[in-house]
Order: structure tokens, then sequence, then C-alpha cells
């Protein structure tokens, strides 16, 4: 897990970003002309979600190109770094990769990626997938084209503004009065595996209700007080998610059966048993959600000596 951050007794939230965004520089045409031109350029070619990266034991890095090398597609400035490097992302066809490559996204190859890396690649995948989906004006239905360094869409017709999208989600870590915590497993998850509860939030409604309304309609547990936590960008596609820390007001757990196939209160001891003993599986470690549990548990949670 090469320089992820986590902070289980602080309230830093699973972030990468360590290129600036530099968005001064993205109406800046000569600069672009000349960062484009500049054969120190690294450019991240992305299709589906993916991109080529390097992956080694227990680490991988992103392979990038040259603008040169690159293949047509839609370009878009990531950000320039401390040593004055710019980063583009493009959207195009990714070229056959070398012996030692291979097709990395950001759930497979997240935890391997240094901060970096895994801030430019989830910066350059939201984009991309935003892109895909915005070639025709959602006002008048013409074409649009990317323009301010690929971070808007112009209609060519009317003109209009098209921003990247993204979408507020909700995933929240319930305590009861005696501070056991609610994991519940996703009916489409595989046995064991559990996790803390999320949503997304409708239009007309604030985080903190969206919180209450997902934890009840999942769960039938209903939550008092609701306190922000954290938050980590998503863009699988375009989501980000904000944590949050929910005390519920009772302990009675009805599954809706549809999305949660199951659900149960947990104290510390409760789950370190489960988790040594191979009862449980937890998320990925690079999870906002793992992040929250740990927060909760108030250290890296252990696991079986096997795996
Ligand atoms: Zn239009």
């Amino acid at each position: 897990m090469a320089g992820f951050l986590i902070s289980v007794s602080g309230s830093v939230a699973p972030a990468w970003h360590e290129v600036e965004h530099s968005t001064q520089l993205r109406t800046d045409t000569a600069w672009l002309e000349a960062a484009w031109a500049d054969p120190r350029t690294r450019v991240l070619v992305v299709e589906d979600g993916q991109t080529l990266a390097r992956v080694g034991d227990g680490a991988a890095e992103l392979v990038f190109f040259s603008p040169a090398q690159v293949p047509d597609g839609t370009r878009f400035l990531l950000g320039v770094d401390s040593d004055d490097v710019a980063y583009f992302g493009v959207a195009a066809a990714i070229p056959d990769p070398d012996s030692d490559v291979r097709r990395a996204g950001l759930r497979d190859a997240g935890t391997l990626l240094t901060d970096r890396d895994a801030g430019l690649l989830a910066h350059a995948v939201g984009l991309a997938n935003w892109h895909a989906v915005s070639r025709f004006c959602s006002r008048c239905g013409a074409p649009t084209e990317p323009v301010i360094a690929g971070h808007v869409r112009r209609c060519t017709a009317e003109g209009s503004e098209h921003f990247p999208r993204c979408d507020p989600a909700v995933i929240m870590l319930v305590t009861d009065p005696d501070d056991r915590c609610l994991l519940a497993r996703n009916a489409q998850w595989p046995p064991r595996r559990v996790s803390v509860l999320a949503g997304f939030v409708e239009p007309g409604e604030s985080a903190e209700q969206a919180v209450a309304r997902e934890v009840f309609e999942e769960t039938g547990v209903l939550v008092g007080a609701v306190t922000y936590a954290g938050s980590q960008p998503w863009p699988l596609p375009h989501s980000l998610m904000l944590g949050f820390r929910a005390q519920a007001t009772g302990t009675e757990i009805a599954v809706d059966d549809e999305e949660i196939a199951e659900a149960r209160w947990y104290s510390r001891d409760d789950l370190r048993e489960a988790l040594l003993s191979g009862d449980l599986i937890m998320p990925p470690s690079l999870s906002i959600s793992r992040w929250l549990i740990e927060t909760w548990y108030g250290t890296r949670l252990p696991h079986p000596a096997a795996t």
C-alpha cells in the first residue's frame, strides 16, 4: 500500500492529490501549446477507466507517454508538479503494451499506486468518463466540443457550456448506544464480505438527510446525530463519496432484502474475532469505507495470517 494516506486517529480521509490542478493554466493557450510541445510533458492514455501500469510485487507505477507518442483523442490538462512538469490525459485507444506493463484501473491497482499516481489516475479517469458521455448537448442535442483544456464542453450550435459531473454519495459508519458498529452485506457481494452502508444523495436532500434515509431504507435503523468525517473522490463513473458518522437511536434491524442481504452490530471484540477467524472480509484498504471502520475501531484492522 505504497504511500496511501491514512490516519486512523486523525481526520484525514483517503485522498490522492500531489499534482496541482493548475486551473489558471487551462485558459492560457500559449502555455498549453508550449507544454504539449515539451518532451518532458507526461501523458496518461485512458480507455474504459484504465491506463497502462507497471505492476510489480506490492507496488505499481503508471506508464506515461510523451506527447509525440500519444494517439489522437480527447486531451485534457491534469496539472503541473513541483518540478514544473505538465501532466495531461488523453482519452484514446491504449497503445499495445510492452511485455512488462498491463492495463490497470483504480479498482485493481489503486492500492498499489503512490498518492501522486492514484490522484492522477482518479482525475484522468473522471474526466475521460465524463467526455465519453458528453459528446452531445443536453439542451439541444447538437455536438459539443472540448474547450478550457478539456475541462468544459461547449455546444457547437448555441454555445452553452457543460461541466464535468460529480455526483455526491454518502457513506456512513453507524454506531449504536453501546458504540457497536453496523456492518452489512450487499446482496450482490460474496458471502462474508461486509462494509458500512452507502447511497446516493437525491435532489432536494442534504447529505445528512441522505444518511438517515439510506440507513433506514436499507436496515430499518433510525439515526439521530450525523457528523461529517471526510471524503474521497470515486470517479467510477463520477462520484464523490462523503463520509459520515451516524448515531443510531435504537438497535433493531430489519434489512430491506433487496440491496442489503444481512446486517448486524459488531463490538470491537466481535469484529476482531470475525476477521481473525476469516468469518468476515473487509473492504480494500484504499477505500473510505475501510477508513471509516478503522477510525471507529481505533487502529488498523487485523487480518488472518494466511491472507
Ligand atoms: Zn446546445
